[in-house]
């Protein structure tokens, strides 16, 4: 499998779990991982870039694995203190966590690139996939609500995703430059794997960097994605109530009109098993499997399945 190439593009709390199952799976080697940055805020004088770590700190088996966010045992003094003085504290940042985001604020005003500074955190947590970014530059999702834009992790952690979503705008994203290491990656992969992960907050902030979703479509490399929507709900996370906003629909059928420009496949749970011979009809090769993915057996198990059912489809359009 040595001339194998496989992209995951991947948010958060999905995305790190898609990419657990590859890196646990036969197709490490041959995996990179596209992360999102869009969630990005800055706290305290301090970049935060929550996707990201989330990705190291599940890769690196740091993870809280109840909250699927954060580091295990951690501590909170810091926040605290900060509480104590005053400061708004929404934000959970743990005493380790904070530790990152110190290092990265710190190289961010070297001007090391945004890309460099992962690769060393991941190296730190001795994460072998390698972990691009879609861009260096500064891309921040926006949610326009009926009181105003609010920042992704206003709408996200401080409003509990309950205000209606009325738009997305991803703040930068215009006149950001996607990295050559992402493209080139893209170019070359034989299989390029959508997370389950949110459509419009964490996929569709990368396809907003300007070139990458052309990459895609111009790659020749099988697409498949994984509906991060299980009977119309997500397991987490604001996904369903931002497609219905969007106008699209709260199913696979919703996930498929988000990527409908460069898909081959699309993965659904067995309970959306009705919803496949629409799919079918818009020329997709459809994998119905329980898609719910909680031990890393579970996440191997899919990924393996995810990855050998793009090769076997590829070969088959290729005959
Ligand atoms: P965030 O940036 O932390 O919100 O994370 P992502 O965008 O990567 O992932 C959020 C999405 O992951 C939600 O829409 C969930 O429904 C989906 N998700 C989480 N766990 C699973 C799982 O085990 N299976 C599937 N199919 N989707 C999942």
């Amino acid at each position: 499998m040595s001339d194998l190439t496989i992209t995951l593009l991947a948010g958060g709390v999905g995305g790190a779990k898609a990419a657990e199952g590859l890196a646990a799976s036969a197709y490490s080697d041959a995996t990179h991982i596209i992360g999102n940055i869009a969630d990005d805020e800055e706290f305290h004088g301090l970049w935060i870039s929550p996707d990201i770590d989330t990705l190291i700190y599940s890769l690196g088996d740091q993870i809280d694995r109840e909250r699927g966010w954060g580091r295990k045992n951690e501590s909170y003094q810091v926040l605290n203190e900060l509480k104590a003085l005053g400061q708004e504290t929404w934000m959970t940042l743990g005493d380790l966590d904070l530790a990152t985001h110190i290092y990265r604020t710190e190289l961010r005003k070297q001007g090391v690139r945004a890309s460099h500074i992962t690769q060393r955190l991941a190296n730190r947590h001795g994460v072998q996939v390698p972990i691009l970014l879609p861009t260096d530059d500064v891309v921040q999702t926006q949610v326009r609500t009926a009181s105003g834009w609010l920042s992704f992790q206003e709408y996200f952690v401080r409003e509990h995703c309950e205000p209606k979503v009325l738009g997305i705008d991803y703040k930068g994203a215009k006149i950001a430059r996607a990295t050559s290491e992402a493209l080139n990656q893209i170019a070359n992969s034989d299989v390029i794997i959508v997370a389950p992960s949110n459509p419009i907050v964490s996929i569709g902030a990368i396809l907003a960097i300007p070139g990458i979703q052309e990459a895609i479509e111009k790659s020749g490399a099988y697409v498949i994605a994984i509906s991060p929507l299980i009977a119309g709900k997500t397991i987490k996370g604001p996904a369903d109530k931002m497609l219905e906003s969007m106008g699209k629909s709260t199913d696979s059928k919703g996930v498929y009109q988000c990527y409908s420009s460069f898909l081959n496949a699309l993965v659904i749970d067995d309970v959306d098993r009705s919803d496949a011979p629409w799919l079918e009809g818009k020329g997709l090769d459809v994998l119905v499997t329980p898609t719910f993915m909680s031990s890393t057996e579970d996440k191997r198990a899919l990924l393996t399945d995810v990855v050998a059912f793009a090769l076997a489809q590829r070969q088959q359009r290729v005959a």
